[in-house]
């Protein structure tokens, strides 16, 4: 269906940081925004959309994955100061809104499995396994592109293999490798956490997943070089991986493990801003 669409319409879209030090994401058609988490103070996140091009003022809505503070400590105030909506699962706890600060009359609830529609935007949300009630990922589709926000969940299902399936841009989570987390300075407890079930997903969780998408290394060639195959009955064309631990991750580590898939992966530093675009110019 998508190839019968000759929309004008660009929707662009950006990483605005991810990782312990503040995650957010925003979603362009040029007329109206949405953002995805916000762990950053107001003058810092304006910072970073305008250094990407993004007009702060047509934000519509806010939708939270969770709310542990690298993703929701600066919603409380762009909800006061910008009167926007602010969206999370019906399961989070509303004392944690009220700690946050935002204002109890502007919280939205989208539940599991249902879908919000802001702009030309759908937003579907799902769960995710985490340390932190009601916890969420987010499908958002348009008529040019969908994308898939798999973050903070210890273990992946079949439900957010489905949807990024569905997705042209996957942005997954690739927080820890093993044996770094196993070796590195972190306390025992705090191991524990991130690799259990409610933690994170590892290097490996998220070649897993990209497996389970219909990536796979094949040989190839005279000298049988690594090149990405790709089971063409699948959509995704970008995959972004994100929200590296400092600790126990390196860049260059992820890049040359998933080298093999070339220009169709790109790993996101820790705080960096990376944007991309979708549809005609
Ligand atoms: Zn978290
Ligand atoms: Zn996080």
């Amino acid at each position: 269906m998508r190839f019968l669409i000759t929309s004008q319409i660009m929707v662009r879209y950006s990483i605005l940081g991810s990782g312990s030090s503040g995650n957010s994401y925003i979603f362009s058609d040029g007329s109206d925004a949405l953002l995805v988490d916000n762990g950053f103070s107001r003058a810092e996140l304006m910072r970073r959309i305008e250094s990407q091009g993004f007009d702060y003022s047509t934000i519509r809505a806010v939708f939270v994955t969770h709310l542990h503070p690298d993703h929701a400590r600066g919603v409380g105030t762009i909800a006061r100061k910008d009167g926007l909506c602010v969206f999370t699962s019906g399961r989070c706890q509303e004392c944690e809104y009220e700690k946050l600060g935002i204002p109890q009359d502007q919280c939205r609830i989208i539940e599991f499995g249902d879908a919000v529609s802001i702009g030309s935007f759908l937003i579907r949300s799902f769960p995710t396994s985490h340390d932190s009630t009601g916890s969420s990922g987010y499908y958002i589709s348009c008529p040019q592109a969908s994308f898939t926000i798999v973050t903070d969940t210890g273990v992946f299902d079949q439900e957010m293999v489905q949807l990024a399936r569905q997705s042209d841009v996957l942005f997954l989570e690739s927080n820890y490798d093993s044996q770094m987390l196993k070796t590195g300075p972190y306390p025992y407890p705090l191991k524990k956490r991130i690799d259990g079930p409610r933690g994170h997903l590892s290097n490996t969780q998220a070649e897993e997943f990209l497996n389970q998408c219909g990536f796979f290394a094949a040989l190839t060639g005279e000298n049988k070089s690594e090149i990405c195959y790709n089971s063409s009955k699948y959509r995704i064309s970008k995959v972004f991986l994100v929200h590296l631990s400092d600790t126990n991750n390196s860049v260059s580590l992820l890049e040359k493990r998933f080298q093999w898939m070339g220009s169709v992966i790109t790993v996101c530093p820790k705080g960096a801003t990376l944007s991309g675009s979708i549809g005609d110019q």
